[in-house]
This record gives C-alpha cells, sequence and structure tokens, in this order.
C-alpha cells in the first residue's frame, strides 16, 4: 500500500463529466490497494471569473475580501468530488483550508503555507476515507481565508503530500507531462521524462505554468516525488508515466538546453531622470516590497553625467495598478523622477542544467533572435536560466526559433 496524493486541475475538473472521470481516477487507485488524498483547483475559467468581478468593482482591492471571494472555486469542486466518490460507494469528505488546517502566512491573495496540521487528516484517510482537499486556500493568522496565487493548488498538493509524507504526489492536468516548451505553442515539443527539481524550478518560474513555481521549491526541499500526468488517457497513476521531477542525479543524459518557456504575465515599468546616488534604488523597491510587488528583471545604466539615470524592471501584470500607485508616492519623494510602463511584453527564456559547463549558450540565443529581427529590451541570467524580454508580438517566433535552434524539436 501506498499513500498518494492526486491533484486534479481545472480542465480536470471543468464539467460534471470530467469530475466523474476524475472519480474513476481515484476510484483506480483506491483499488489497487492505496490510500488517497485529492487536491483539486476550481473548475477551468472560474478562478479567472472571480478575478474578474473582484476588478471589476475596483482596480484595486482588499486582498482579503478578494481571497474571500476566489477561494470559493475549490470549494464548489471538493463538495462535487466527494458527491462522485459517494456516488461510486467510496467513502469520501471534503475538507477546506481551515479544517485541516493549513496555516499560512499574512500575505494575503499570495500566501505561503507555514504548517500543516496533519494529524486529523491522516487519522480519518488511514480509517478508510478519501480527503478531497480544496486546493489553493489556507487559513492566514488573522483568521480569514488565504489564497496561494495562481496555479496555487499545485502547491496545496506538494503541501499536502509532504505533510502525509505521502509516497508521491500525482498532477493530473491536461498535457500528459512536462514538454520541452509549452505544446499549445510549440507544435515539435517533445516529452521530458524525468527532469530535475532545479530545471523545473527555473522553468516554472519562467512561466511554464503547468506546475506552479513554489510547488516545486517545496517539493525540492521535501522531497516530494512529483509526477505530472494527463486525466484524460485511460490509465491511471504509475500505469501511466507522466514526467517525473526528480534529484538532478537520477537523470542519465542531460541537455546543455532543457526547455523553452514564455511567460506573458509581466508588465514592464522605467523610471526615468533618477537621481543617480547611492540609496535611491532602496527608496523605489522598498515601497514596492512593503506592497508585496515581486520585482523580477532589473537593469539600470550608469549615467554619463553621474547626476540622473533611468531604471526599467519588471513587475506581474496582475500587480501593474498597484505598482503605478506606490510609484506615484515614492515621485513625490524623488522629484524629477518620471514613470513609464507597458504590458506589451513578454519573457522567453532557456533553461539547462548543461549551461553551467557549456559557454556560447546565450549567444546563441541573442544571435537567433537577432536573424529573427526581434529586439531584446532587458535581459537576465542566472546559472542555469537566461532571460530575455521582447515585445509580445513576437512571443511564438521567439519560442519556436529557440526551441528549433537548440536541437528540441521533436524528431531532430
Ligand atoms: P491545471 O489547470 O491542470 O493546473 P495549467 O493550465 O495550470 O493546468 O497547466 C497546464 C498547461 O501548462 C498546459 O495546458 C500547457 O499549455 C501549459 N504549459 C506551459 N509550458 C508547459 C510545458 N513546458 N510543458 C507542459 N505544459 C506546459
Ligand atoms: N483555481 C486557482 C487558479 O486558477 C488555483 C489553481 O487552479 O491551481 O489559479
Ligand atoms: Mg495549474
Amino acid at each position: 500500500m501506498s499513500l498518494l496524493v492526486l491533484k486534479f486541475g481545472g480542465t480536470s475538473v471543468a464539467t460534471i463529466p470530467a469530475i466523474e472521470n476524475a472519480a474513476d481516477k481515484v476510484a483506480a487507485e483506491i483499488k489497487n490497494g492505496h490510500k488517497v488524498a485529492v487536491v483539486v483547483s476550481a473548475m477551468s475559467g472560474v478562478t479567472n471569473q472571480l478575478v474578474a468581478y473582484c476588478t471589476e468593482i475596483s482596480q484595486i482591492f482588499d486582498p482579503c475580501e478578494y481571497d474571500a471571494v476566489v477561494a470559493s472555486g475549490e470549494q464548489v469542486t471538493s463538495g462535487l468530488l466527494a458527491l462522485a466518490l459517494q456516488k461510486r460507494k467510496i467513502s469520501a469528505r471534503s475538507w477546506q483550508g481551515w479544517q485541516v488546517p493549513i496555516n499560512t502566512d499574512i500575505v494575503h491573495g499570495k500566501a505561503r503555507i507555514e504548517s500543516i496540521y496533519a494529524e486529523k487528516l491522516k487519522s480519518s484517510i488511514m480509517q478508510g476515507h478519501v480527503a478531497v482537499l480544496a486546493g489553493f486556500q489556507g487559513i492566514a493568522p488573522d483568521g480569514r481565508i488565504a489564497t496561494l496565487g495562481r496555479g496555487g493548488s499545485d502547491t496545496s498538493a506538494v503541501a499536502v503530500a509532504a505533510a502525509l509524507k505521502a509516497d508521491r504526489c500525482d498532477i493530473y492536468t491536461d498535457v500528459d507531462g512536462v514538454y520541452t516548451a509549452d505544446p499549445r505553442i510549440v507544435n515539435r515539443a517533445r516529452k521530458i521524462n524525468k527532469i530535475s527539481y532545479e530545471e523545473m524550478l527555473e522553468m516554472a518560474s519562467v512561466g511554464a505554468k503547468v506546475l506552479q513555481t513554489r510547488s516545486v521549491e517545496l517539493a525540492m526541499k521535501e522531497k516530494v516525488t512529483i509526477q505530472v500526468l494527463s486525466s484524460f488517457e485511460e490509465a491511471a497513476g504509475s500505469d501511466l508515466p507522466g514526467t517525473l521531477v526528480v534529484n538532478e542525479d537520477q537523470i542519465v543524459e542531460q541537455e546543455v538546453v532543457s526547455g523553452v518557456a514564455h511567460s506573458r504575465d509581466d508588465a514592464k515599468v522605467t523610471l526615468r531622470n533618477l537621481p543617480d546616488l547611492p540609496g535611491v534604488a532602496a527608496r523605489v523597491f522598498g515601497p514596492l516590497a512593503d506592497a508585496a510587488v515581486n520585482v523580477d528583471m532589473i537593469v539600470q545604466n550608469v549615467s554619463p553625467d553621474h547626476k540622473n539615470t533611468d531604471l526599467t524592471f519588471t513587475v506581474p501584470r496582475a500587480d501593474l495598478p498597484k505598482t503605478l500607485q506606490v510609484l506615484k508616492e515614492v515621485s513625490k519623494e524623488l522629484t524629477g523622477m518620471r514613470v513609464e510602463s507597458s504590458a506589451d511584453v513578454s519573457k522567453v527564456s532557456i533553461v539547462g542544467i548543461g549551461m553551467r559547463s557549456h559557454v556560447g549558450v546565450a549567444q546563441k540565443m541573442f544571435t537567433v533572435l537577432a536573424e529573427k529581427g526581434i529586439n531584446i529590451q532587458v535581459i537576465t541570467t542566472s546559472e542555469i536560466k537566461v532571460s530575455v524580454l521582447i515585445s509580445e508580438e513576437y512571443t511564438e517566433l521567439a519560442v519556436r526559433s529557440l526551441h528549433t535552434a537548440y536541437g528540441l524539436d521533436h524528431g531532430s
């Protein structure tokens, strides 16, 4: 017997037939003799609709009430899946974040899980009941519902798997694994059988939405084996090997570049005419951090006259209104500063552990983009990743060209 956590994403619970299909997968694992905890997302499109209701009232909203609204989607699917399991004569109960409880920090809207009190949950599972947990949510220190940021049900699933010391965390989604690029954009993308935590972490953090970044971070820390697999294939679990996310040492062959990812979730902000003095960056980024805005790419040029300079950075597109509001306050102190912003950008990245030991990888990326006439606005690098910010209209062209150039195309 193994203890498994199965997570079903939005498309896997999008309709009642889809929920019935998910219930069949759970039933198959129980028949195989496993104990099961299930984590569900909201029905596909529901969270977007709930977010849109909030922004229709105001672009800048109280994150506490936003959480009360957007967490409701998962409550519905947890109850529906429990009903579908009961119909199959399987004892099942839904669990909301506060009922477990899953304790988070206070950052409403993008809270982090701090602890899970799993005793009650585990004893219920060990008594043979299937626990169907609402993903994406927990309870904050203020006693209110908190959500974990978009895509957060993946993190709920990994956190529950870690707390229960489960044998595996299966993430059921609408693709049958992690690919060398988003298969919706690159139809020649290849399925990866095993990917290292490090590469998956980078892929997720630069836009491969198949797993939320924090879920990979947590899986790496807590040594949870993740499998990404399709809920639309007939088989279930280990009979249907999807992509395993594992330690680097379990991977025999290593490509220089393992994948190309893109994100349209960023916005670019440029601050012009900033005083070129020590402490100015802190005066800009401090208030943004206080407002829980995550700044990603940053470039600043040395000013020719050592008086004024420009600073460009990116923020999540959904946080642009809040960012501009914060910068309005900052500009009262930094007189003369001008703020420009654009949401018409995308970030394209190449990721691969092989970059540690190969030179010229980034150079190839710049050459490929230049040959396609694509202008690079900002560049950032890490040990195993290069990201460029480009005009959004060239996203597909850039991703496909890079995918081909690094020899990742199916059959190449
Ligand atoms: P779910 O609702 O199941 O959580 P998501 O939409 O969050 O599903 O994630 C699955 C999607 O991630 C796929 O439909 C695919 O378009 C996208 N995706 C982006 N990059 C990749 C990649 N490298 N491999 C697989 N899927 C990817
Ligand atoms: N329903 C939430 C979202 O759409 C969480 C998730 O699906 O993982 O972001
Ligand atoms: Mg998701």
